[in-house]
C-alpha cells in the first residue's frame, strides 16, 4: 500500500457561545481547523484533524498547521502508510518541532492502518477498557453564580465530572467561584479547578491554601517549575496541561514531582503516536489522566478517545468533547457523543468518523504523487 494524495481542508468552527479561559484573559468564538485525507493506491483513505484551539492558546495556530503542511505532505507521498513510526521519524527530521501540525497526518495514518487491518483504533491502541469513556463538562468562566448555573445545566445532560475554569487576578472573586461550586457540588461529582496558568505561584499558593476543595487543580501557573513550587506548598492532586509539549517534559515533571496526573492531547503532543507514549509512560508511573484532543470536531475528538478507551480505567479521569461547544457538525450521526455523560466508541475499522464531503466544501491544497 502506498500513499498516492493527501488533500487538506481548512474549516473555521463557529463556537455555539463565546468561551472565556483563563480568568476572562482569554476569549474564543471560532476555531481554526484543518482537516486531510491521505489516499491510497489501494482505494483506502485515511482522515485527520488539527486545530489547536484557538491561536492565543498554545504556541499553534491554524495557519501554521497548512503551511508545514506543505513541507510535510510531499515527505509522505509514495510511502507505506502502515509504517507510521518510520513516517513519524521522516517527518521529525524533515520538518523538527512543529507538533500540532504533525498530527492530522498522524491521525490519517492510524485510521488507514485500522482499515488495513480491520480494527478499531481503540484495538490497535491496546484494547477496550469497558465499554464507554466518561465524558467531562467544561465550565467557562463567570461570576460564581453563572459558573453554578453552568455546571447544574452539565448535570442536566449527565455530566458528572466537570472543568471549571478559574484563574483572574483577584484571589477573593476565584475563592469565591470555588467555594460556589463545591457548595453546589453532588457527593458523587468531582471537579477540577483548570486555571490555565492564570496565576502566579504567590496566587495560587494563596488561593489553593484558603480553599477547602477536595479536587484536582489544574495548570496553575505557566512554567512547570511554577507549577512545581505550587506543588511542594499546596495539597491538592496537581494536572499538567498546557506547559507539556514532549515526552522530555513528561520526565522533567515527574523527576519534579510537579503533578500527580496530565492531559494527553495528541494535538499539543505531536499525534496518536506520540500521545500514546505519553500514555504509556502515564500509566507506569501512577499518573490519572485526561485523554482528549486540544480542539476541533467529532473526528479530532473520536480520534482521542480511541485512545482513552485502551487506557487502564483506574488512569483515566474523564475525557473532554470539543464537539457539542460547536455551532456545526460535521459527521453527523458519527463517532464518540455524549450520552448522559458517556461517549461510546465505533467498532468500524479506523477512527469510523467521515467527514461530510458537502460541509467541508473546496479543498485548500492537494498534493500528489510526483509522475515517476
Ligand atoms: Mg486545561
Amino acid at each position: 500500500m502506498r500513499i498516492s494524495r493527501i488533500t487538506v481542508w481548512q474549516k473555521t468552527l463557529p463556537l455555539a457561545k463565546p468561551y472565556w479561559l483563563s480568568g476572562g484573559r482569554l476569549k474564543f468564538e471560532a476555531l481554526d481547523s484543518t482537516f486531510v485525507r491521505i489516499d491510497t493506491d489501494e482505494d483506502a483513505s485515511g482522515w485527520g484533524e488539527g486545530c489547536p484551539w484557538g491561536q492565543s492558546y498554545l504556541p499553534a495556530f491554524g495557519g501554521g498547521v497548512r503551511a508545514a503542511l506543505e513541507l510535510l505532505a510531499p515527505v509522505l507521498i509514495g510511502r507505506d502508510p502502515r509504517d507510521i513510526e518510520v513516517l513519524n521519524r521522516a517527518m521529525d527530521l524533515a520538518l523538527p518541532g512543529h507538533p500540532y501540525a504533525k498530527a492530522p497526518l498522524d491521525m490519517a495514518l492510524w485510521d488507514l492502518l485500522g482499515q488495513a487491518s480491520g480494527l478499531p483504533l481503540h484495538g490497535l491502541l491496546g484494547g477496550a477498557e469497558g465499554e464507554s469513556v466518561a465524558v467531562n463538562s467544561s465550565i467557562s468562566t463567570g461570576s460564581p453564580e453563572e459558573m453554578v448555573a453552568l455546571v447544574e445545566a452539565a448535570r442536566a445532560e449527565g455530566y458528572r465530572t466537570h472543568s471549571a475554569k478559574i484563574g483572574g487576578s483577584d484571589p477573593d472573586l476565584d475563592i469565591a467561584r470555588i467555594e460556589a461550586i463545591e457548595a453546589a457540588r453532588l457527593p458523587e461529582e468531582q471537579v477540577t479547578y483548570d486555571v490555565n496558568r492564570a496565576w502566579t505561584p504567590a496566587l495560587a499558593i494563596e488561593v489553593m491554601n484558603a480553599v477547602a476543595a477536595r479536587g484536582w487543580f489544574e495548570q496553575p501557573c505557566e512554567t512547570l517549575e511554577q507549577c512545581a513550587q505550587v506543588r511542594r506548598r499546596t495539597r491538592q492532586p496537581l494536572m499538567l496541561d498546557e506547559c507539556l509539549h514532549g515526552f522530555q517534559d513528561h520526565l522533567e515533571a515527574w523527576r519534579a514531582r510537579a503533578c500527580e496526573g496530565v492531559k494527553v492531547k495528541p494535538n499539543r503532543l505531536g499525534g496518536l503516536t506520540k500521545a500514546r507514549r505519553v500514555r504509556d509512560l502515564g500509566v507506569s508511573l501512577g499518573w490519572r489522566l485526561h485523554i482528549e484532543d486540544v480542539g476541533g470536531t467529532v473526528l479530532a475528538d473520536t480520534a482521542a478517545l480511541h485512545l482513552a478507551l485502551s487506557t487502564p480505567a483506574e488512569h483515566r479521569l474523564a475525557s473532554w468533547l470539543c464537539h457539542p461547544h460547536l455551532a456545526e457538525d460535521a459527521a453527523p450521526g458519527q463517532g464518540a457523543r455524549n450520552d448522559r455523560g458517556l461517549a461510546v466508541l465505533p467498532k468500524a475499522p479506523g477512527i469510523g468518523v467521515v467527514p461530510d464531503p458537502d460541509w467541508l466544501g473546496a479543498a485548500h491544497a492537494t498534493y500528489e504523487r510526483p509522475a515517476p
